[in-house]
């Protein structure tokens, strides 16, 4: 940056930023880092996470890291690892040589923790976890210093060795730092920051017995990577003067400043990856990429395109109180980008067989049509018609109500980009009732779906030409959740009981039209009046599979609009 700090800040984090650039805190550097566990793949609160730490680092002329916080090795796998860097790419940054693991920095962390030993600044515990629970006190009472407390020096580092070495059992003892138990801050009283657990880690193999505590290893691995702005959400504020203490104690060159903004919470949606995970683990859905999972993979899959989640990332902002943000910001961002960009086709999700009596029987005509009002580069596409069709079953009544505008007998109505037609006839099954198909005329004299003489009709149906169209399976979702705020649950139950049993909604006598017999598994279109859809990878030949990725009723573009009226 030329004159550093003087960008406009977008946000209280750019304004701090631009507070250190000014002083030369950190020189003319700015450098973030994305640091995600290993444990779940990522959601959409990771993107807003993702966003601004990459976009941070790119507003500035700065970098930004990717780096594995992988200091717990049970849970922990590499399926994870690649499904986050997945992730990370799809939605379009890009951490070039600056991949990093923390578990890269265990032996470091190990020579940090003998460091502070020999501070007389962290002691060998032998309390079991109970214990050292009982002692910590609470809010209102002080804690107990641990009887070990007091340890020299030279017994520490033969016991801490030792532990590292594997001669004691699991959770026998605990390297703690020695800060004050008194302190009003429990995260202040004498923390965790080593325990014994032979699990085999995902990188490092069974190297380590013992391994560091988050909150030792991450304001390390921020030093060593030379991170000027630690991002982390608001449940991290009470860490802070512990992240600060171990920098002060050690010394270390690069003391980054941890800053606090409040995550992402969506309606109708879980976030944590535990939760997330129970979802897939207990088969409520089909997996981490399912359709309705609010997971970046279930996102992709559903259709979202990474410039849509962006937006959305960047329309929520960034604050330092938490809040819950309407599930239909993120479908009207998706829905604004397709409608610039996503073809217009016809689909017949419930086909109703129309035959045209008056039509040659043997004739095909083909209409242009344009793949894209919105944007005039698009084109046209060649559209089959004949003498059956099929249109959508909800789109004639044989007895309708007063404002039904769409087909019903002695009804016209227009053929999207083809002809008028008018039902003269109702087939029906004798025995139950139901609508086999419908015969109607049509008028030559509206071709394209104009009439020469003005006469206008009220409806406008989509269609498939029968001998032309695709057979295709439709998915449609509703949220996962029918609560709002799916945590919230009597006493004894568990998020769970707040799933909605229809979430989805399989088609599966869908019709499309033969222009999309090329379509590739996440090609995403319009299908007229029905919302936008996406191939999904479920597709077969002879068979494609579209989810629908929203509806075209845009429910948070109605809100804005009744605000804006009562402001008005
Ligand atoms: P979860 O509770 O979903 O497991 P986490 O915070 O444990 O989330 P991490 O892998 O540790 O997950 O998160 C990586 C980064 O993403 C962290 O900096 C974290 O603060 C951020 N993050 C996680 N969830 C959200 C969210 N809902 N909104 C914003 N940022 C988030
Ligand atoms: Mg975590």
């Amino acid at each position: 940056m030329s004159n550093p700090g003087e960008k406009t800040p977008a946000n209280f984090i750019e304004t701090i930023i631009n507070e250190d650039l000014k002083t030369g805190r950190y020189g003319n550097r700015v450098h973030t880092r994305f640091p995600p566990e290993p444990n779940g793949y990522l959601h959409i609160g990771h993107a807003k996470s993702i966003c601004l730490n990459f976009g941070i680092a790119k507003a500035y002329n700065g970098l930004c890291n990717l780096r594995f916080d992988d200091t717990n090795p049970s849970k922990e796998d590499v399926e994870y690892v690649e499904s986050i860097m997945e992730d990370v790419r799809w939605l379009g940054f890009d951490w070039e040589d600056r991949l990093y693991y923390a578990s890269d920095y265990f032996e470091q962390l190990y020579q940090y923790a003998l460091k502070l030993i020999k501070l007389g600044k962290a002691y060998v515990c032998d309390l079991s976890p109970e214990e050292i629970k009982e002692y910590r006190g609470t809010l209102t009472q002080p804690g107990k210093e641990s009887p070990y407390r007091n340890r020299s020096i030279e017994e520490n580092l033969d016991l801490f060795e030792r532990m590292k070495n594997g001669e004691f059992p699991d959770g026998s003892r605990t390297l703690r730092a020695k800060i004050d138990m008194s302190s009003p801050n429990l995260n202040m009283r004498d923390p965790v920051i080593y325990r014994i657990q032979r699990a085999k880690h995902h990188r490092t193999g069974n190297t380590w017995c013992i391994y560091p505590m988050y909150d030792f290893a991450h304001p390390l691995s921020d030093a060593i990577e030379g991170i000027t702005h630690s991002i982390c959400t608001l449940e991290f504020e009470d860490h802070r003067p512990l992240y600060d203490w171990f920098l002060d104690t050690l010394g270390v060159e690069c003391h980054s400043r941890q800053i606090e903004f409040a995550r992402l919470n969506l309606s109708y949606t879980v976030m944590s990856k535990r939760k997330l995970r129970a979802l897939v683990e207990k088969g409520y859905v089909s997996g981490w990429d399912d359709p309705r999972m609010p997971t970046i993979s279930g996102l992709r899959r559903r259709g979202y395109t990474p410039e849509s989640i962006r937006d959305f990332c960047e329309r929520i902002g960034v604050a330092k109180t938490n809040s819950m943000v309407d599930i239909a910001l993120l479908e009207h961002c998706v829905r604004e980008d397709l409608n610039r960009r996503a073809p217009r086709v016809m689909a017949v999700l419930n086909p109703l067989k129309v035959v045209i009596d008056n039509y040659p029987d043997d004739q095909v005509e083909w209409f242009d049509a344009v793949i894209n009002p919105e944007d005039p580069e698009s084109g046209t596409r060649k559209i089959p018609f004949s003498k059956v069709i099929y249109i959508e079953r909800e789109d004639f009544q044989e007895n309708p109500p007063k404002k039904f505008y769409r087909l019903s007998p002695g009804k016209e109505i227009r053929l999207q980009h083809a002809y008028y037609i008018k039902c003269v006839d109702v087939v029906k099954d004798q025995q139950t009732g139901e609508i086999l198909e419908i015969h109607c005329t049509y008028d030559p004299e509206t071709r394209g779906g104009w009439s020469s003489d003005g006469r206008k009709v009220k409806g406008t149906s989509h269609w498939v030409s029968a001998s032309h169209a695709l057979k295709a399976e439709v998915r449609l979702y509703e949220h996962l959740f029918t609560k709002e705020n799916p945590e919230e649950v009597e006493e004894g139950q568990d998020f769970l009981v707040n799933l909605n049993p229809n979430s989805l909604k399989v088609l599966t006598d869908c019709l499309v039209e033969p222009s999309l017999k090329d379509a590739k598994v996440g090609d995403r279109f319009q299908f007229l009046r029905q919302g936008y859809f996406c191939v999904d990878k479920d597709s077969k030949d002879g068979m494609l599979v579209f989810n629908r990725i929203v509806s075209l009723k845009d429910s948070w573009a109605k809100i804005q609009k009744n605000e804006a009226g009562k402001q008005e």
